[in-house]
């Protein structure tokens, strides 16, 4: 018997589709690949990218070997040549499996290139990619690495580049000079470095890629020949402080398990921490913590009740969590109904602003709890 009282978290695989086919449009004639880690943000890898595939996407980007694996699994080496890259880099002794299972590992360090080479001289040519860290001081080769490999292309003998990229540290402030200055960075090694390859469909140079979600909209400057967002695909706002050009993809809804009247002189919840001010009616929702439902949403933001606004009281429990709906009509409030976290009057973005964090943090956290629902796209 499915569990009436559980969360529900509806992914619209039509609105993925749509936001990727807006992607695309922004960035031609370059090319949009697909941010997949965590899988897929949480929304489901195995779900999304055949989708993807089938809507002409061919650049997969995960963090993890074994996030790379579990892809190669529902997009077939056969099928079309879906190109899955490993961002995280080339962990000692996956040179087999990475090979086996044809990924694409991001070599992030002189020692991941030497490594690389090592295996192909070995085992025949594959394809890998290279970062450079053009600023963000986090994962890549650093600036001396970048005037070696430029001054000695021999550095890169034997190597199959499909993919030279960087990342920015600031998209999501177009303002932020930074963007400006990571961009002449990369500019300037791809203008300059000598990368041997094979395998970019006829081209003899790799694949630029500096894009992610909120490079795309600073402009065709940041373009390059392929981007690689993964936020705007599932429907955090790309551009902060701005409408947000794409679809909502998750609605997440949780049930009402009780009712109790409450008055004067009473508190709720762990802690005592809310005080009654008055005589009202407390709903309780069977949703929590341990669901991706931040604690430090305790008494602060709210809930939608049949599309009114219903604040949470109280801390965030574990597995529970109580609204104010003293408010709102009966008819709207009965156990077993439905209330809204995330929906048509609530964007993941301002449930995450309320509970201090970003749109990307709350959803990698929703839980294993939820009943996930997929509509659209003939799901
Ligand atoms: C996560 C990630 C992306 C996708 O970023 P979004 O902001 O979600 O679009 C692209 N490139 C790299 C290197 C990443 O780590």
């Amino acid at each position: 018997m499915p569990d009436s009282f559980a969360p529900v978290l509806t992914v619209d695989l039509g609105a993925i589709l749509a936001n990727y086919r807006l992607l695309c449009t922004q960035v031609r004639p370059g090319l949009c690949g697909v941010a997949m880690k965590a899988d897929a943000y949480a929304v489901g890898a195995a779900m999304v990218a055949p989708h993807l595939k089938r809507a002409g996407c061919n650049h997969f980007f995960v963090a993890t070997v074994d996030e790379g694996l579990a892809l190669r699994q529902v997009l077939p080496q056969f099928d079309g040549g879906a190109r899955i890259y490993l961002l995280n880099g080339l962990p000692p002794g996956a040179e087999r499996d990475i090979a086996g299972g044809d990924l694409i590992p991001i070599l992030n360090s002189m020692a991941e290139i030497e490594r690389w080479q090592a295996f192909v001289r070995a085992a025949g040519s594959r394809p890998a990619g290279l970062q450079f860290d053009t600023g963000l001081n986090r994962l890549g080769l650093g600036r001396d690495d970048s005037l070696r490999l430029i001054g000695d292309p021999h550095l890169l003998n034997g190597l199959d580049i499909a993919v030279v990229m960087s990342h920015l540290a600031c998209a999501d402030d177009p303002e932020h000079p930074a963007n400006r200055l990571q961009l002449d960075r990369f500019r300037e090694i791809a203008d300059n470095l000598k990368a041997p390859s094979l395998v970019t469909g006829g081209r003899t140079r790799p694949l630029l890629s500096l894009a992610a979600s909120s490079s795309i909209f600073l402009g065709a400057d940041y373009h390059f020949d392929l981007v690689r967002p993964g936020a705007a695909l599932y429907g955090i706002n790309p551009v902060l402080g701005a409408p947000n050009p794409l679809q909502p993809v998750v609605r997440l809804q949780a049930k009402i398990l009780q009712l109790r009247e409450v008055d004067l002189n009473m508190t709720v919840g762990y802690g005592a921490s809310h005080q009654v001010r008055g005589p009202t009616v407390l709903a309780t929702i069977g949703v929590g913590y341990a669901d991706g439902i931040f604690r430090s949403l305790g008494s602060r933001g709210a809930v939608y009740v049949a599309g009114q606004r219903a604040p949470i009281v109280g801390r965030i429990s574990m597995d529970l969590i109580t609204v104010d709906v003293g408010h709102l009509p009966a008819s709207v409030c009965q156990p077993g109904m439905s209330v809204d976290f995330i929906g048509p009057d609530q964007s993941i973005d301002d449930l995450a602003r309320d509970a201090g964090t970003i749109g990307y943090e709350l959803l990698t956290h929703l839980g294993t709890r939820f009943q996930r629902r997929y509509v659209g796209a003939g799901a």
